[in-house]
C-alpha cells in the first residue's frame, strides 16, 4: 500500500454548530462544506489546515457510533485518515493480510464523495484508522 498523505483528523464534538466558534474565529480556519452521512449517522463539518483537513463529527442519532464515542470518551480525537494511491480494496487486503483487523471488509463512500474503510484500533497501536481515495 502506497499512503500518499494525511487527509484528514477526525475530532467527535457533541455538537458541530457549537464546536465551529472554536476553530473558526479562534484558529481562524474555514468550515467550506458540511454533509450528512446517513449510513454512518453522523454530520461532518470539514476545515482545511494548509494540506490537512480537520473533519468534526457529530452523532445525528443516539446509536450513531459517534454518540457512543462520545458517550464512553468526551469530545476529542477520533480517527485520522491516510490517503491512499493504489486504491482502499488493494490497500484492506494487504493489512488483513498482515493481521491487522477491519472494521469495513469493502470500501464505502465517505464524506466528500470519498472511498473509505475503517481499520480496527485494537491493531492499529489504539488509533481508529481511515484509508481513503477520491
Ligand atoms: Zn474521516
Amino acid at each position: 500500500m502506497k499512503i500518499s498523505k494525511i487527509e484528514h483528523l477526525g475530532f467527535a464534538v457533541p455538537s458541530i454548530e457549537e464546536a465551529l466558534p472554536y476553530y473558526e474565529n479562534i484558529l481562524g480556519f474555514t468550515c467550506y462544506n458540511i454533509e450528512t452521512v446517513e449510513d454512518q449517522k453522523v454530520k461532518t463539518a470539514f476545515l482545511k489546515v494548509g494540506e490537512v483537513k480537520i473533519e468534526l463529527l457529530e452523532p445525528t442519532s443516539p446509536d450513531s457510533p459517534i454518540a457512543k464515542f462520545l458517550e464512553k470518551r468526551g469530545p476529542g480525537f477520533h480517527h485520522i485518515a491516510y490517503a491512499v494511491e493504489d486504491g482502499v480494496s488493494n490497500a484492506l487486503e494487504q493489512v488483513e493480510e498482515a493481521g491487522i483487523r477491519l472494521i469495513d471488509k469493502a470500501p464505502r463512500k465517505g464524506a466528500e464523495g470519498l472511498n473509505i474503510a475503517f481499520l480496527h484500533p485494537k491493531t492499529t497501536q489504539g488509533i481508529l484508522t481511515e484509508l481513503c481515495e477520491k
